[in-house]
């Protein structure tokens, strides 16, 4: 048989750069051919060759009720027959905000944008703005978007600040953007000892789902609150991943439980909450929020923002994921995935370490969770792809690397479930 999918992918390199319109995608860090998808329904979907998989990414999260939910497809149906785009305001777009901010009380208003790079980008800018600071703290293996001041990886020591992990990027547009080690409380009150009246920002994934699955410890989040109020810098927290998908108040109602009256300053949201359609937002109190344009000095637009269709989706998703017993479920759901892979995984003597909160997880080919990227990046890579490609052999589809996380959505069943299982307990022993 002829692989539709190595067809496609050829065809593919010839017209778009790799064959993919984002670079994880074209399965670089496994090796291999990317499956093409043609069509998706609740927790499956079938590429090229007509195969079918267990889907465990979800569009990297945005999929939280499984593909196709018939309340979401009405109403993008519904949508789309009133008009694409109109370039003026719509009474949906309120009505999105609405329903963001009654789940996540740290923001009083909220702007809408169409991808989690530029509402990270936005929010960077607004912190900047609104604090007349310029330099910010980011985290090594946290990703918030491609834009240039965020695309970099730590200098050689902590006076010196960043350098690009991009060609294009120009070594003065990263000057400002300092990065620390992840979870690692002495950097981060040395960083801010040396530099603390100057910084604008913090910028952090407080479950970070772009180096595998690596929550912030409690004492971190507690010190980067702390120093954040002391020095006058806002504290944003990235959430378009975790936002409403590790919990519907999103990772920051989880931190809320841990430290009394814990909240960040600013919220960045993307994925979920256009429940696959290009949406996104950032937010935060009104009197930051207000500094945006046209109230305030700091410029944001967007053709294509608070689109009519796309805030359908993400509406009718936020309706559905709000409903009683939706997380409950959810988190049973995937607790039993990460319970039944630790078990097959004892059973075949491979060391492995697994974590989750709401519909997301990560695990690793180690003996202890890690805590930090460089941790993260001691996994054990052949043996990850050898991994990868038995469960995708055997229909399971996760993420094509070792450095991303996992997602389990409401369309999963028990059996399912059993079914990955059964076979990664089959690759564990091969490993
Ligand atoms: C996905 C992601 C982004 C970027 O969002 P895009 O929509 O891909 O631009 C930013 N921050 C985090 C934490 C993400 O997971």
């Amino acid at each position: 048989m002829t692989d539709r999918n190595q067809t496609l992918f050829d065809r593919a390199a010839q017209v778009i750069p790799g064959g993919v319109n984002s670079p994880v995608r074209a399965f670089r860090a496994v090796g291999g051919t990317p499956r093409f998808v043609q069509r998706a329904q609740g927790a499956y979907f079938w590429d090229a060759n007509g195969q079918k998989y267990i889907d465990y990414i979800g569009s990297w999260g945005p999929m939280i009720l499984g593909h196709g939910h018939p309340a979401v497809l009405e109403a993008v149906q519904k949508a789309a027959l009133d008009g694409f785009s109109f370039g003026a305001p719509t009474e949906r777009e309120i009505e999105l905000a609405e329903e963001i901010l009654k789940h996540v009380p740290s923001m009083e208003m909220v702007r809408l944008v169409s991808s989690g790079t530029e509402a990270g980008m936005s929010a960077l800018r607004l912190a900047r703005g609104a604090t007349g600071r310029t330099k910010f703290i980011k985290f090594e293996g946290c990703y918030h978007g491609h834009a240039d001041a965020l695309l970099v990886k730590a200098g050689s020591g902590l006076a010196t600040f960043g350098n690009p992990t991009s060609a294009g990027v120009p070594p003065e547009v990263v000057r400002d953007t300092l990065v620390l080690e992840y979870n690692n409380i002495t950097a981060l009150e040395e960083a801010f000892a040396l530099h603390g009246k100057e910084l604008a920002c913090v910028m952090i994934e407080p479950i970070a789902g772009n180096m595998n699955f690596v929550r912030a410890s409690v004492p971190f989040m507690t010190r980067c609150r702390e120093l954040c109020t002391e020095h006058g810098a806002l504290l944003v927290f990235d959430e378009v991943m975790s936002g409403f998908r590790v919990a519907l108040g999103s990772a920051q109602s989880v931190y809320a439980k841990l430290i009394p009256g814990f909240k960040p300053d600013m919220t960045v949201l993307g994925k979920v909450i256009g429940g696959g359609m290009p949406l996104a937002a950032f937010g935060g109190p009104r009197e930051i929020m207000r500094e945006l344009a046209p109230t305030g000095p700091v410029y944001q637009a967007g053709t294509l923002s608070g689109n009519p269709v796309a805030t359908a989706c993400g509406l009718a998703t936020l309706r559905e994921i709000a409903k009683p017993g939706f997380w409950d479920a959810l988190s049973a759901r995937t607790q039993s995935l990460v319970d039944g892979l630790k078990g097959v995984a004892a059973h075949a003597g491979v060391p492995f370490s697994a974590d989750c909160q709401g519909g997301m997880f990560g695990f690793f080919l180690l003996p202890e969770l890690a805590q930090n990227y460089a941790q993260v990046m001691t996994s054990d890579s052949p043996k990850f792809n050898k991994l990868f490609h038995g469960l995708l052999d055997g229909g399971v589809y996760i993420a094509p690397a070792l450095y991303e996380a996992g997602f389990v959505s409401a369309a999963h069943t028990e059996a399912d479930i059993a079914e990955t299982v059964r076979v990664a307990g089959e690759v564990f022993k091969t490993l």
